[in-house]
């Protein structure tokens, strides 16, 4: 026995003298993201995937989104992942399924890997087109605008910390505002398409209420390597009448 595995050995024997409640305790941290048990036939999908309509015109973002990068990042980045990942579930026991299942119940395996980052890419983009709109819908009201005082002191601080995060992402991926199993919000990155519903693959598991994508493919055009001028801009788009809806079902 290597000298490593006898000291882990060695460890989890400690452990087991010291009470079954303690490595109980230890499973539960390492389970605590179990995958949901898979959904009856009747739910699951009949057909492709397809791509969603945007829902406005792909100038309509403009002068923040410029049309240019709305036709290419919907019509050719978005439809990409919808065609990989049509091609990706074949013959695997993800063919039938919805993408909300896929999404988490996906793994880190090598196996799933295309699946992982075209499932995400299709959700989070799918995702993306509602939580921006024409002329944005102001400041969050309710009890969104309850949630992000609370959670982060002021809207002004929440634009603060939000920047900061999608700022940091190193390359590719997402910047998500979240709601956390304790109901409250949290703000998480993560890399190329993984997002907060992937109970398998990130940390930090929660349900998006905004998702801001920080590819170049998003903003390259318009901003080239300004990725802070865009984060700026995507502040005067936002949907949170959409995020408020989202927020509310999230907490129920
Ligand atoms: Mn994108």
């Amino acid at each position: 026995m290597e000298k490593r595995t006898f000291l882990k050995t060695g460890f989890f024997l400690g452990l087991a003298a010291a009470g079954s409640s303690f490595l109980q305790a230890c499973s539960t941290a390492v389970k605590n993201n179990p995958p949901p048990p898979l959904p009856p036939p009747s739910k699951r999908r009949s057909g492709p995937f397809t791509l969603p309509a945007l829902g406005y015109e792909t100038a309509a973002l403009e002068p923040h989104i410029d049309k240019l990068t709305m036709e290419i990042h919907h019509g050719k980045h978005h439809n990409a992942y919808v065609t990989n990942l049509n091609d990706a579930v074949k013959d695997t026991i993800y063919a039938d399924y919805e993408l909300n299942d896929i999404i988490a119940r996906i793994s880190t395996s090598d196996a799933d890997k295309k699946i992982r980052n075209n499932a995400g890419g299709h959700w989070n983009h799918s995702f993306f087109w509602q939580s921006i709109a024409p002329g944005g819908s102001g400041i969050p009201s309710g009890n969104l605008a309850t949630a992000i005082d609370q959670s982060f002191g002021s809207y002004d601080k929440f634009k603060e910390q939000f920047t900061n995060a999608a700022k940091s992402v190193f390359g590719s991926g997402w910047a998500w505002l979240s709601v956390g199993a304790d109901k409250k919000l949290f703000i998480s990155t993560t890399p190329n398409q993984d997002n907060p519903l992937m109970l398998q693959v990130v940390k930090q598991t929660g349900t998006p209420v905004l998702g801001l994508d920080v590819w170049e493919h998003a903003y390259y055009l318009k901003y080239q390597n300004k990725r802070p001028d865009y984060i700026t801009a995507y502040y005067n788009l936002i949907n949170w009448k959409v995020a408020a809806e989202r927020f509310e079902k999230a907490i129920m």
